[in-house]
C-alpha cells in the first residue's frame, strides 16, 4: 500500500472515531436533558394537583358552611317548637327539623367522604414531591458523570485531533482537500476497503480495471460509483484498531 493511502486510512479511521466520540458527547447530553424534561413535567403535574386539592379544599369548606346554617336553621326550629300553642303547629315544626335533620346527615355524610377524598389527594402530592426529590437527586448523580464523561470525551477528542493534524500535514493539499470533500459529503466515510470486489462503501461492485489500479498500488482510486477513495482489503494487515 502506498503512503499517501496509508495516511489517508488513518485519516479516515481517527475521523470515524472522532465522529463518534462527538456522537457520545451528545447523547450523554441528551441524557442530562431527558432527565431534567421528566422532572419539570412531574413539577407541573405537581402543581395541577396542589390546584385541584385546594380547590376541593374550599369546596369541603363551603358545605361546611351550608351544614353550619343547616344546624342554625335546626336550632331555630327548636326554640319556636317550644313556643308553639298547638299540637298541629308542633307537629308541623318536628315535621320541619326531621326532613332538615335527615337533610343535614345526608350532608355530613358527604362531607366525610370529601374529606377522605381530600386527604387521599394530599397524600398523593406528598408522594408526588418526594418523587420529584428523588429524581432530582438522581439528575445530580447523573450531571456528575456526565460532567466527568465530557471531560474525558473531551480530552480523547484533543488527542485525536492532534494526531489528525499530524497525519494531516503528510497530505499534499490536493489529496487532503479530496478526502475533506469527501468526508463532509459521504456521511463522514471517505475511504473504504474493497472486500470480495465490493466497494464497502457503496456495496457495489468494483470494476475490473478498478481492481487492477488498485493491485499496482500507484494512484490514488475512486469508486466508480460513489468516488469514495478504495483501498485492497487484506487480511494479513493490522487491522484499524491500531489507531486506538
Ligand atoms: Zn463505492
Amino acid at each position: 500500500m502506498n503512503g499517501r493511502l496509508e495516511t489517508l486510512r488513518r485519516l479516515q479511521s481517527i475521523d470515524t472515531q472522532l465522529r463518534r466520540l462527538e456522537g457520545d458527547k451528545l447523547y450523554r447530553g441528551y441524557d442530562v436533558q431527558k432527565k431534567l424534561a421528566l422532572i419539570q413535567q412531574k413539577k407541573t403535574e405537581l402543581t395541577k394537583l396542589n390546584e385541584e386539592a385546594k380547590i376541593f379544599q374550599k369546596n369541603v369548606g363551603m358545605k361546611e358552611l351550608d351544614l353550619k346554617s343547616m344546624e342554625t336553621e335546626i336550632a331555630k326550629l327548636r326554640l319556636q317548637m317550644n313556643q308553639v300553642k298547638t299540637n298541629k303547629e308542633y307537629s308541623a315544626i318536628q315535621a320541619e327539623i326531621g326532613g332538615k335533620e335527615a337533610n343535614k346527615s345526608v350532608l355530613e355524610d358527604e362531607i366525610l367522604g370529601m374529606i377522605t377524598k381530600y386527604e387521599e389527594m394530599n397524600q398523593r402530592c406528598k408522594a408526588f414531591e418526594k418523587t420529584i426529590e428523588h429524581e432530582s437527586l438522581q439528575l445530580k448523580e447523573l450531571q456528575k458523570h456526565v460532567e466527568a464523561d465530557l471531560t474525558t470525551l473531551d480530552a480523547q477528542i484533543q488527542e485525536l485531533k492532534k494526531k489528525r493534524e499530524k497525519y494531516t500535514s503528510l497530505l499534499d493539499s490536493d489529496a487532503l482537500q479530496q478526502y475533506n470533500r469527501l468526508v463532509s459529503h459521504k456521511d463522514a466515510v471517505a475511504v473504504v476497503p474493497v472486500v470480495n470486489k465490493v466497494c464497502q462503501g457503496c456495496f457495489m461492485s468494483v470494476t475490473a480495471q478498478t481492481l487492477n489500479q488498485l493491485l499496482s498500488g500507484k494512484d490514488t482510486t475512486f469508486c466508480h460509483s460513489c468516488g469514495r477513495i478504495l483501498y485492497l482489503h487484506n487480511d494479513n494487515e493490522t487491522s484499524e484498531e491500531e489507531e486506538k
